[in-house]
């Protein structure tokens, strides 16, 4: 099939290579000319596990090509997918104007029949909003499909290859069976393609997503009571997701959700809500909790050097908003890190994958190193924001050769209490006990 995909971001680019993947002809439409340059080059412009393989040979392959020009893309495909970003406007809702304005564009543009495809998140109502922005100005038949994204950064390949299912909003048999036939290499084990209304398809996601971020937040929420009451919340933590109704994910406490989803996801379906005249209680406080809890260690950590951190020199390590990505939205580090500048501490920082993004945000305000273990010479404290698989197993030696005291503040609850006990390292970490030294 002709594939057309508007966007090339975390999501666009993903679905684009991997429709390619399946014999797809795929053409990728970006703005952002510099990053049609760099993949018609052959560079993958974020990082993303394993789509680095298949971008190349999908390109070689030349079933997936790039360019600028919306034109050229809606003359190549018959099916287009609009990926485009919905970031959160100032009164919290979702911006639906990069969606808008290319499907005005789409609709003085296209010259015969298409299957317009919205995969951006978006609120309740958008896929009629698209309908008639193109249908004021088209002069031939076309539909719009509700396609909601659900993959994760850094799992986007798998998740789109194998996803757990897909939902398709629409109201034409015609755009249903096409996109069946689209999707049908991705579930042949058997998960299912779910076909509703636009509406439905459209909340789904919204729900979805303000549903886990529910389930973080109400696990930190028991992290902090078990704080105050000296439980421990890894032990609730397993004791409750042993139970099938409530199940194991998802239960990790921590420094907050982040990312380019949740925190907008919330706050859009929270909108979304007051606009119909219905109070999302629980989103609210949601969003309070969440915001209290990006910068829970701060006043730990200032508590540990006497409420003075000028000239305190504290080592940061992850900073993208979670494991396997660059992406740095919404990323907790980001709140800790403006508290701790602020508080006068220096910062050296590492991260696997996300240094030039956030080298791009700070500037020369931070110091950058250039392997986890470097940022530790001679500074005062630890601060961990992300949990990298290279952080787990720590060289206990190294660090305290390296630091000029082994003091540790872990928002991701990487190690064990008792052995930072053993090891002599002073260990606060969220919902468990405190290691003093
Ligand atoms: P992104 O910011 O990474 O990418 C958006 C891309 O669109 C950029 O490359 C940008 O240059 C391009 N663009 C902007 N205006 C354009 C225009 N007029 N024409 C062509 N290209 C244009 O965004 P993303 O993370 O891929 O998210 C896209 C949508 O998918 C959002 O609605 C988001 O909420 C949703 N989503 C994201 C994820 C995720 O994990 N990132 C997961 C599911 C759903």
């Amino acid at each position: 099939m002709k594939i057309t995909v508007v966007g090339t971001g975390y999501v666009g680019l993903v679905t684009g290579t991997c429709l390619a993947e399946t014999g797809n002809d795929v053409l990728c439409v970006d703005i952002d000319a510099k990053k049609v340059e760099m993949m018609r080059e052959g560079v993958v412009p974020i990082y993303e596990p394993h789509l680095d393989i298949l971008f190349e040979r999908n390109i070689k392959a030349n079933r997936l090509n790039f360019t600028t020009s919306l034109d050229e893309g809606l003359t190549h495909g018959d099916i287009v997918f609009l990926a485009l970003p919905t970031p959160e406007d100032e009164d919290g809702s979702a911006d639906l104007s990069y969606v808008l304005n290319v499907s005005e564009e789409i609709g003085k543009k296209i010259k015969d029949y298409k299957v317009i495809v919205d995969k951006s998140t978006v609120p309740v109502g958008t896929a009629e909003k698209v309908q008639k922005t193109i249908a004021k100005y088209a002069n031939c038949d076309f539909d719009v499909v509700s396609n909601p994204e659900f993959l994760r950064e850094g799992f986007a390949v798998d998740d789109f290859l194998k996803p757990e299912r897909i939902v398709v909003g629409s109201s034409s048999e015609k755009a249903t069976a096409l996109m069946k036939k689209l999707y049908s290499p991705f579930v042949r084990s058997g998960n299912p393609i779910i076909i509703m209304d636009e509406k439905s398809a459209e909340l789904t996601k919204y729900a979805a997503n303000s549903f886990l971020a529910t389930k973080i937040t109400f696990m930190n929420e028991i992290a902090n009571y078990c704080e105050l009451v000296g439980a421990d919340v890894d032990k609730v933590r397993v004791g409750m997701g042993s139970d099938s109704r409530i199940g194991k994910r998802f239960l990790f406490p921590g420094i907050g959700y982040g990312g380019s989803c949740f925190p907008k996801d919330v706050k859009a379906l929270h909108k979304s809500g007051k606009d119909a005249d219905y109070d999302f209680k629980i989103l609210d406080s949601v969003i309070e909790v969440n915001n209290h809890q990006k910068v829970i260690l701060l006043p730990k950590i200032e508590k540990h050097f006497n409420n003075d951190l000028t000239r305190k020199n504290i080592a940061v390590w992850g900073l993208a908003f979670k494991p396997e990505t660059d992406d740095i939205r919404e990323a907790p580090s980001i709140y800790m890190m403006e508290g701790l500048l602020e508080l006068g501490a220096n910062l050296t920082v590492f991260d696997p994958e996300a240094m030039p993004n956030i080298k791009k945000r700070f500037g020369d305000k931070l110091t950058y190193a250039s392997s986890m273990y470097s940022t530790l010479e001679n500074v005062d404290a630890l601060l961990i924001c992300t949990e990298w698989s290279i952080f787990r197993t720590l060289n206990y030696q190294k660090l305290k050769d390296l630091m000029k005291s082994p003091v540790i503040f872990d928002g991701r609850n990487l190690y064990d209490v008792n052995e930072m006990n053993s090891e002599g390292i002073k260990y606060v970490s969220i919902g468990r006990k405190v290691v003093e030294i």
